[in-house]
């Protein structure tokens, strides 16, 4: 199999840009950290992982054969990320007087539900913390008996003070000194158990009234939050994989432990690439369950949230999501919205005018023209392949559309390009716009079929100058987002752009 370009990654462990050599091409393995199942996906959850689609989506049409993975957190993580506090589905299972796994069920099925109306296409595995408890066990007795871990009352730490000593790497992926850390750890509960207060729970003492609970060699308990992915990933993409995705927040603690873990178990370094997301804002503060901030997606497609002036579809949020780069941040705001259903539209109107496009005969070559597009497209590509950067790629689509509506509005002649940029510009415009930003048209074929059929009611009413029934059929598709377009060359319907 051949691989069709050479991409550019930006790896957050060397903070640089880097060749994108997996180990073992074609095979690539890719691990995402996925949601904790105690509550509605927020969107900032949902632009993380809509970017980490795109990059599979990428990578499976440079020819890569992936094998990505994105687990559920349904045990494990805490209220407090350091180890403090109860656990958070345990937490909401007493609020809502429900077994443990009805939360996990719920919101699980609420996230696949969002993930299916974001396009976003499904893992090759999903796999759960409580479905790992056995390796997760395993993995903890390794580490105490190579002298990194120790029990204490039921409870077992990894003994990082120790582990820094041996590989001096702790710290590197989120550029923390072990100095700094010391002075920001604060005495939290159960930090006495710890021999030192920058250890991490590997397992978990379940206190008597803590329900989610499995039996161990360190008596009842429940593992810690980083140990589920160290043990999935090298479960499922071996001791050492291609990349390793989750939000910027994730870092620290979760992903410096995580490689501290599987280092320290498998004597070597887990992963080669780092992606981290920034974050989604709104007000330039980070959207967040716990900050209290967070809009739900079912809440932007009904339009019903204070900060909103009308619904916005999911591919709307899709779109508004790809026009920035994944590292940088985005703030959310209605007029960033208002403008994403706009340009989703124009590049939508332009995907269905170029299905309809052809060529009739060959012209006179427009060859600056014919650069132009070729350019065009080749620079949407140089986009993805500089780590990703789908902002670059639909400027271009933007640049693109442009010729291709002056050739459907016969302001350009189609037929003064090659036959071959012609082809091109068909199969690329649509294998970017569907394939691998994922984006696609919402509304059935019925839905579009009607509308056509309408349309021929309008041009005869035009050509019988009934202007008045011209007026309601023009209202009736404006109340429905679309335009009747009139042309020189006949009639048309589009989205609203
Ligand atoms: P959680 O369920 O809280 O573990 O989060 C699931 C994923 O969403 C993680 O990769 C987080 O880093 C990511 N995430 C959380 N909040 C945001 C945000 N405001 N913007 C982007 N990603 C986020
Ligand atoms: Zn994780």
């Amino acid at each position: 199999m051949s691989i069709k370009y050479e991409i550019q990654v930006y790896n957050t462990l060397t903070d640089k840009k880097e060749k994108f050599e997996p180990l073992n091409s074609p095979f690539v393995g890719m691990y995402v950290c996925g949601p904790t199942v105690y509550s509605d996906v927020h969107l900032g959850n949902c632009r993380t992982f809509t970017s980490f689609d795109v990059i599979y989506r990428y990578l499976l049409f440079l020819g890569y054969k992936v094998r990505y993975i994105r687990n559920i957190t349904d045990v494990g993580h805490l209220v407090d990320d350091a180890d403090a506090g109860e656990d958070k589905i345990a937490k909401k299972a007493k609020l809502e007087n429900l077994e443990p796994m009805e939360v996990v069920q719920r919101y699980t099925n609420g996230f696949h539900d969002v993930m299916k109306q974001l396009n976003n296409l499904t893992p090759s595995i999903e796999p759960t913390a409580t479905g790992h408890i056995i390796e997760q066990i395993a993995m903890v007795k390794s580490l105490i008996t190579k002298g990194l871990a120790y029990e204490t009352n039921g409870s077992v730490y990894f003994d990082v003070l120790k582990y820094n000593e041996i590989k001096g790497d702790y710290g590197k992926l989120s550029g923390r000194v072990l100095e700094d850390l010391y002075a920001n750890t604060r005495d939290l509960d159960g930090q006495n158990e710890k021999r030192n207060s920058l250890d991490f729970a590997l397992w978990k003492k379940a206190m008597p009234e803590h329900i989610m609970r499995w039996t161990s060699p360190w008596g009842d308990g429940f593992p810690g939050w980083h140990i589920e992915c160290s043990v999935m990933s090298s479960k499922y993409l071996g001791e050492q994989f291609d990349i390793h995705c989750g939000g910027m927040d994730l870092k620290f603690p979760h992903h410096e432990c995580e490689i501290a873990q599987s280092t320290a178990t498998f004597d070597k370094s887990p992963v080669k690439y780092w992606f981290h997301t920034n974050m989604l804002t709104i007000n330039g503060a980070r959207m967040g369950k716990s900050k209290g901030n967070s809009i739900l997606p079912a809440e932007l497609f009904s339009g019903n949230h204070t900060l909103l002036t009308r619904p916005y579809s999911p591919m709307v949020l899709r779109f508004m999501m790809l026009q920035t780069h994944y590292r940088s941040t985005m703030d959310l705001s209605n007029e960033a919205l208002l403008a994403s259903a706009k340009g989703y539209n124009k590049l939508l109107n332009t995907s269905i005018i170029l299905q309809k496009l052809t060529q009739s005969e060959l012209g006179i070559l427009n060859e600056k023209l014919d650069l132009e597009i070729n350019s065009f497209i080749e620079k949407a590509f140089e986009g993805l392949n500089d780590d990703f950067n789908t902002g670059i790629t639909i400027s271009h689509l933007f640049n693109v559309s442009k010729s291709i509506n002056a050739f459907y509005n016969r302001q350009a002649d189609v037929n003064t390009i090659s036959k071959q940029t012609f082809d091109n510009l068909k199969t690329n415009y649509e294998l970017l716009f569907t394939t691998i930003l994922g984006l696609k048209n919402e509304s059935d074929l019925a839905f579009s079929g009607l509308a056509t059929d309408i349309l021929q009611i309008y041009k005869m009413a035009k050509d019988e100058k009934q202007y008045d029934k011209v007026d309601v059929i023009r209202t009736m598709f404006k109340s429905r987002g679309l335009v009747i377009k009139d042309m020189k060359t006949g009639v048309d319907w589009g989205f609203e752009e």
